[in-house]
């Protein structure tokens, strides 16, 4: 008999996850050796818990709600109420000037990406985006029919490479996507990148005769170190569109909650998120959670007890830069991406692994030469990794 299922998706299944691959082993030889002397640092998973204030919520709003509310379906662009909620939080923290009708409610940072993926872009059109990125960016794009190009890292600082972009930029491209604070550089775009690609891409785009919008990824936005001044895209280009999720900075990755917002000097704002709950219906991706909008709109002012990123950050650059590592001073996030010593991040993070200490290689982020570390973990496990990161240079 013919198969019939998929084979885009079997295919998939032979390219190898390294992440999940490692975090696998990880798990696997601690059940050998013991959890605690497994030093791994693979996943982006938060390692602080929610505020107190969102279980409280959760139980105030099931408490109070009647049930049919409580679990009925969402409106397909999200509760109005939330998406004011979200309009008015940004509107105070970056001073714009968001309506409810900018807002989209999604399914965490993914499902922004998705709908703003399909929303600006027709199947064969080019999004380019910066080495190093986010793995995933290559489904979601894929998924869409787009074609993902991406920029060579300018490894000095981790911030644009604008020589490449523009020579990479052609009338094909119909978004760029940014990703800042950034996974896995932890590097913040400055304010003076941020205006440079706002002045190539409206030049560009008035070259072109369309709109070249940008897309930013934003889920790890509220997690800025001490001294790094971020600034918000959307303020700098009109055509921008903002992915967030409460996945990081809140911790609730797997509540699966987010937005995308639409800047309302945008082109087509208006439209952009009318058409969204179509794509909803394209993707089977329909309206977030009735029970996680209610709650975020509660506590979208609140971030998790975000100190011991910073913590565990300045133990890691101090020590790794004192044993000769040469690595970008993270301004955000919980990650960090140095060189490998030696040029090759594969054959360094398997001598690594042999120590029972678990990184990433950068080739899995458009970077070959770096790997990543997740420190999104106790500090007490940092300091039991510093004399294995010391053996291993
Ligand atoms: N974008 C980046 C850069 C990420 O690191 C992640 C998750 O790790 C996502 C998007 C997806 O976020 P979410 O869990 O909110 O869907």
């Amino acid at each position: 008999m013919d198969l019939m299922i998929n084979n885009t998706y079997t295919d998939m299944l032979n390219e190898k996850d390294i992440i999940f691959e490692i975090f696998q082993y990880a798990q696997e030889k601690a059940k050998l050796i013991g959890a605690e002397n497994i030093l791994d640092f693979s996943l982006g998973n938060p390692s602080v818990p929610a505020p107190a204030e969102v279980n409280s919520t959760i139980k105030n709003i099931v408490d109070t709600f009647p049930p049919l509310s409580l679990h009925g379906y969402s409106p397909n662009r999200g509760l109005p109420e939330v998406r004011k909620a979200m309009a008015e939080d940004l509107n105070r923290k970056y001073g714009c000037h968001y309506s409810m009708d900018n807002i989209f409610m999604t399914i965490g940072a993914a499902g922004a990406l998705a709908h703003a993926f399909r929303a600006v872009a027709m199947p064969g059109d080019e999004i380019i985006t910066f080495a190093p990125c986010f793995s995933e960016y290559k489904p979601y794009t894929a998924g869409a029919g787009l074609r993902l190009s991406v920029v060579p890292a300018d490894i000095s600082g981790f911030q644009i490479n604008f020589e490449k972009l523009e020579e990479m930029l052609d009338p094909s491209t119909a978004a760029v996507l940014i990703n800042s604070p950034n996974n896995p550089s932890g590097i913040v775009y400055s304010e003076e990148t941020i205006i440079r690609l706002s002045r190539l891409l409206e030049k560009k785009q008035s070259e072109y005769g369309h709109p070249i919008y940008l897309i930013s990824d934003e889920p790890y936005r509220d997690i800025i170190f001490g001294g790094v001044k971020a600034v918000y895209p959307a303020n700098y280009y009109a055509n921008t569109l903002v992915c967030y999720s409460f996945s990081k900075s809140i911790s609730l990755p797997g509540e699966r909650i987010g937005y995308l917002a639409v800047n309302p000097e945008c082109c087509e704002a208006a439209r952009i998120i009318e058409i969204c709950p179509q794509i909803s219906r394209t993707i089977g991706s329909n309206q977030a959670a009735t029970l996680m909008q209610r709650t975020v709109a509660e506590v979208c002012g609140l971030t998790s007890e975000l100190s011991v990123y910073e913590r565990n950050k300045d133990l890691l650059f101090n020590a790794l830069t004192s044993y000769g590592y040469s690595c970008v001073e993270p301004g955000g996030t919980f990650y960090m991406f140095p060189q490998a010593p030696g040029g090759d991040a594969y054959a360094f993070c398997e001598k690594a692994r042999e120590l029972n200490l678990m990184l990433v290689p950068g080739d899995v982020f458009y970077c070959p030469g770096h790997f990543r570390i997740a420190y999104c973990v106790p500090t007490e496990r940092v300091e039991r990794a510093l004399p294995v990161f010391k053996a291993l240079i």
